[in-house]
């Protein structure tokens, strides 16, 4: 059995019954498709319902008010995508007659419409043969033929268009279509792949060399950025100096201490170096902590936390605040900060 009819008999055995796919109007497909695009299928389904009842068809769309069409989409973010949604129904109305195009030579002409909305729509309601590459169809196709190409590369996209334009089924690319994204959706997943019950099981590269979570490879994956902070404790009596982070930065508006960051490691001599710097009295390091490691989503930090007796506590910047001991539980600081205070002594 080849590709295309293991990939149909799977769908549809196993696929999720959903409302646009009871329908062959481009007009409800373009609606799901942009609203897919922005969310899951589960957070998109009540959007889809409320759109396609609010506006019937392409003039009751057209005809609404920006603001209501926008208060429809609260929620989805990304209110451009809804605005240029509102233009293409008008541009719709008023130039082609309110007849919403159905194949890919004239759907590719509409603004926010692009190479795999223009492939849905026309395959789904016209049954024009064009493959749909979406991050399903990149998932699977990469894992079950062992692609390493990123796909987020030109080439990449290309050998992927190239790859499921060979495998399309030619008399029914809408249902081969619908079949692919499914399979990726549900049985193919992002983690967790459902390989035991997979059809592909004997024949999926990935699964053969347990490499399905390193299939598809992405160029630009977000890379974890490393920074090094050295959290300054200056202590004068029973006071000290803390400051709210107001930058656009992690931890916005929790409150912290006055920081030394570098790019790079540096030894607790380069650290006093930089600390006779900038600090104008002065000063007796009274501890310091080994290097904490702190994860955070993106980012993985190094945190040392430096206990200084100054015999005055001057303001290095205007948002510091110069607090007492017993009043610093008041303020709200980032997990790691908290865990050092929770410990440590101040005094
Ligand atoms: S065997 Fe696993 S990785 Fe390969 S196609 Fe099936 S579910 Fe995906």
């Amino acid at each position: 059995m080849d590709f295309k009819d293991k990939i149909i008999d799977w769908y549809r055995i196993y696929h999720r019954e959903l409302p646009w796919r009871n329908t062959t109007d481009p007009y409800k497909i373009w609606l799901s498709e942009i609203i897919l695009q922005q969310t899951r299928v589960k957070q998109g389904l009540p959007y889809y319902l409320k759109f396609s009842e609010a506006f019937p068809t392409i003039i009751d769309f057209a005809n609404a008010s920006e603001d209501y069409v926008l208060k429809l989409w609260e929620g989805l973010g990304y209110y451009s995508r809804a605005r240029n949604m509102h233009k293409t129904a008008n541009h719709i109305v008023d130039k082609l007659g309110a007849e919403f195009p159905k194949s890919y030579a004239d759907l590719i002409q509409l603004k926010g419409i692009g190479d795999y909305t223009a492939s849905a729509i026309s395959s789904f309601s016209a049954n024009e043969v064009h493959a749909v590459v979406d991050g399903n169809v990149f998932r699977v196709l990469s894992r079950i033929y062992g692609i390493s190409t990123p796909i987020d590369s030109s080439l990449g996209k290309k050998e992927f268009k190239n790859l499921a334009s060979e495998l399309i089924c030619s008399n029914n690319p809408g249902l081969f279509n619908q079949s692919i994204m499914e399979f990726g959706a549900i049985q193919c997943t992002p983690k967790n792949p459902k390989c035991e019950s997979c059809p592909f099981e004997d024949s999926c590269i990935a699964f053969a060399k347990n490499q399905t979570d390193v299939l598809p490879i992405k160029k630009n994956a977000i890379k974890q950025r490393t920074r090094y902070f050295e959290y300054l404790i200056l202590i004068n009596e029973n006071q000290t100096i803390i400051k709210k982070r107001t930058e656009k930065d992690i931890w916005q508006n929790l409150f912290d201490f006055p920081l030394i960051e570098n790019p790079s490691p540096k030894s607790e001599e380069q650290i006093i170096e930089q600390l006779n710097q900038i600090i104008t009295t002065s000063f007796k390091v009274a501890s310091v902590t080994a290097p904490i490691k702190h994860i955070l989503s993106h980012q993985k930090l190094w945190v040392r936390f430096w206990k200084l007796m100054v015999p005055d506590l001057v303001i290095f910047k205007n948002k510091d605040l110069i607090v007492s001991f017993e009043d610093i539980d008041e303020y709200a600081f980032p997990k790691v900060v908290d865990n050092y205070l929770s410990i440590h002594e101040l005094e």
